[in-house]
């Protein structure tokens, strides 16, 4: 204990300047990287790069649930699973759910449940799961962040976009993004999620403490990095599924020209009635049992 406490001392987690220990200023995202549909097994997926995070999530459905007990007659079940992998930190995580990755997927289901159109679903779940192969602080905002482009890559209808993002406190300034570090040796996190359009709030957590004032900065910090996100969260489903004219050729090639309609004949005689004239017999056209038939 004394000695966290003396490394909490020793270490100057933001500067004099106002410049944090990975260089970044209090209102700076660390670098993110969205994709979408990098799974084929799943109905939708996505991986995110957020600074030191690396996250998949992938989603199901949505589809009848199992078993049948959990089935609600009148709307869908949004069901989430975070789990970290036993390699996504440094000291080796026991495998397996533990009473934190329980809390993290209870407010991240609920998070998605108000923004998924669950009634038009009704016995069936969507299911979302989020794995963390990789953790520095921020893994919750990073799973649920990428968890709402897997859920619109797998088409399921949802009011929008939700994006989180944390804000926190170091060395008495309120800052946004909290890197393992900071998240360690800091006085607040609070990670906030938010639904593009409306500006809702569906999570928000606190560990530590902020004053009123802080808290209000805080919220503005997160909620400007949402709208960034956003952008982020766009751009992925846009390469995903906008295509360029060479790809719509190479999938089906034009087909060949038709050719130019024959110019009519000045005196162009009908054909005869089969059967009609003298030598009908002749003209009777062979089927394809030969001329006699069967
Ligand atoms: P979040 O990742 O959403 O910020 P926490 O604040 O609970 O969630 O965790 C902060 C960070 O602490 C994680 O991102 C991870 O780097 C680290 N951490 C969490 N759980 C463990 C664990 N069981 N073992 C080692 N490190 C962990």
């Amino acid at each position: 204990m004394e000695d966290v406490e003396h490394i909490e001392k020793e270490m100057k987690l933001i500067d004099a300047n106002g410049v944090r220990l990975d260089g970044r200023k209090y209102n700076e995202l660390r670098p993110i990287r969205i994709e979408a549909g990098v799974l084929k097994r799943a109905d939708g997926s996505a991986y995110i790069e957020w600074g030191g995070n690396k996250v998949l999530a992938a989603v199901y459905g949505p589809r009848e649930a199992h078993p049948r007990h959990i089935q609600d007659p009148a709307r869908a079940l949004v069901q989430c699973r975070y789990n970290m992998a036993p390699f996504s930190v440094s000291d080796r995580k026991r495998p397996g759910p533990d009473r934190r990755s329980v809390e993290i997927s209870k407010v991240i289901s609920e998070a998605f449940s108000s923004v998924v159109f669950k009634e038009q679903f009704p016995r069936t779940s969507v299911d979302i799961f989020i794995e963390v192969l990789q953790a520095d602080a921020g893994t919750r905002c990073a799973g649920l962040t990428a968890a709402s482009v897997a859920l619109a890559d797998a088409g399921v209808p949802m009011r929008d976009l939700v994006a989180a993002c944390a804000s926190g406190k170091i060395g008495g300034v309120v800052c946004l993004d909290l890197n393992k570090e900071e998240d360690n040796f800091g006085d607040a996190d609070c990670p906030m999620a938010v639904v593009h359009g409306t500006g809702e709030v569906v999570l928000l957590q606190m560990d530590g403490h902020l004053t009123y004032d802080e808290f209000q900065k805080a919220m503005e910090l997160s909620l400007g990095a949402a709208d960034k996100l956003f952008e982020l969260q766009r751009d992925a489903l846009r390469r995903r599924y906008s295509v360029t004219l060479e790809e719509i050729l190479r999938e089906a090639p034009p087909a060949a020209p038709a050719p130019p309609p024959e110019e009519p004949r000045e005196f162009e005689q009908m054909p005869e009635e089969p059967g009609t004239s003298p030598d009908s017999d002749k003209e009777l056209p062979e089927d394809d049992f030969g001329p006699e038939g069967l």
